[in-house]
């Protein structure tokens, strides 16, 4: 059975991703996890999202996937004995020697390795195989023949959606270049997104601009990958497990991409097609025109510079109440998202905070309305929008 993997920047956002479908999520604790910016749990909150976790049949794992100096290793020893205490699934790993250690500290804890390890083959595959890793997540930079070749020996985890590095898998020295801050220890800035111009030495000030297209440039800035229309193949090719990348990303992002795939797969495995929905969920939040990355070999063009979507993300459906996200106002149409993947259009009725009818209703207010339809707890709000949604 395929496991569908999802991202946890928050707790919020775990109980989304189970609540949308996810089978496991990944997250980082506050110690040697990369992307140090993306809400990360403190030992608490991993046993908190533990329990959830559990109590629903699902995992969690913990990324422990910077690379270490030596004299980060007493530290490293003292977090995962700490770890131990909370019992994640298992630890997504990428510096050999933090596998050495973790297999010495936390012996009955499965080890997964990164994408940033960038395997590439079934013989780096089985090294890490041999030393003790029960599953390799593989570089994005493969493609299907070369994802079947490991998956028939090695359990293997990929990469099928969200935004990708113009450097191999995240090996990159862009950002700490340009702003002192590394993507190898969490702290990506995203510097191949910006804009990049030209400069005469002599003329100073003067900025030549790098034009692709009529949009402008985007040397370095690639889309986002989808491989959603390729599950099945994917499936039959025996990958384990389909992850989906964006801890930063919102609550509406992960629900929504987490239920079109989950969609996808149980349609896969009834022998149906991938349903229409699938596709309009994962268009819907905002993305970076999609590519396929390297599935099918070298990429035809992977670079974008702009966001699209087709839905705001506006509000939750609480227990009795609604906590609004950005701006609504009473009589605007609106659709309405249930984890089961239902879509229910509603006029949005008469609002009450504090008991006081109002209008209209901003961001981080809560709000009560008779919506006129039942709809469950954690279905999402959104509204329709024309042109790029930022929202997410
Ligand atoms: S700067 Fe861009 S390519 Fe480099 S790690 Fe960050 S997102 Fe990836």
């Amino acid at each position: 059975m395929v496991e569908l993997l999802a991202p946890a920047g928050t707790l919020e956002k775990l109980r989304y991703a189970f609540r949308y479908g996810a089978d496991a999520v990944y997250l980082a604790g506050e110690r040697f996890g990369l992307r140090a910016k993306a809400g990360n749990f403190t030992m608490d909150e991993i046993a908190e999202g533990l329990e959830i976790a559990h109590s629903q049949g699902k995992k969690l794992y913990v990324t422990v996937n910077s690379y270490l100096f030596d004299d980060e290793y007493n530290q490293l020893i003292e977090y995962l004995k700490d770890l131990r205490t909370v019992g994640p699934d298992a630890l997504i790993v990428s510096d050999i020697g933090v596998l050495d250690v973790v297999r010495e500290v936390m012996p009955d804890t499965e080890i997964h390795v990164s994408t940033q390890a960038n395997t590439t083959s079934l013989r780096a595959a089985k090294v890490f195989k041999s030393l003790g890793a029960t599953r390799v997540i593989l570089a994005r930079e493969l493609s299907m023949d070369r994802i079947a070749e490991i998956a028939r020996e090695v359990e293997t985890e990929i990469f099928v959606h969200g935004a990708m590095c113009m450097a191999y898998s995240g090996r990159c020295i862009l950002s700490a270049y340009l702003t002192g801050r590394s993507a190898n220890q969490g702290d990506c800035t995203h510097t191949c997104r910006w804009k990049y111009y030209l400069v005469e030495e002599k003329r100073q000030g003067q900025y030549m601009p790098v034009e692709e297209d009529d949009r402008g440039t985007y040397i370095m800035s690639p889309g986002d990958l989808c491989l959603l229309p390729h599950l099945k193949e994917l499936m039959d090719i025996g990958v384990h497990s389909f992850k989906i990348e964006g801890r930063m990303k919102s609550v509406h992002y992960v629900a929504a991409v987490a239920l079109a795939y989950r969609l996808a797969i149980d349609a896969i495995q009834r022998g149906e097609e991938i349903p229409q929905l699938s596709f309009d969920l994962v268009d819907s939040v905002s993305h970076r025109p999609f590519t396929t990355g390297f599935l099918f070999g070298q990429p035809e063009e992977t670079r974008a510079n702009q966001y699209e979507g087709t839905r705001d993300f506006v509000a939750v459906v609480g227990s009795g109440q609604i906590e609004v996200k950005t701006m609504l106002k009473t009589g605007e149409m609106l659709e309405i998202l249930t984890p089961e993947g239902k879509l229910v259009e509603v006029e949005w009725p008469e609002m009450y905070r504090d008991g006081e009818k109002v209008f209209e209703a901003h961001p981080n207010w809560i709000v009560t309305a008779d919506l006129g339809v039942a709809v469950p707890e954690m279905s999402l709000v959104r509204r329709k929008v024309a042109g790029s949604a930022h929202t997410d």
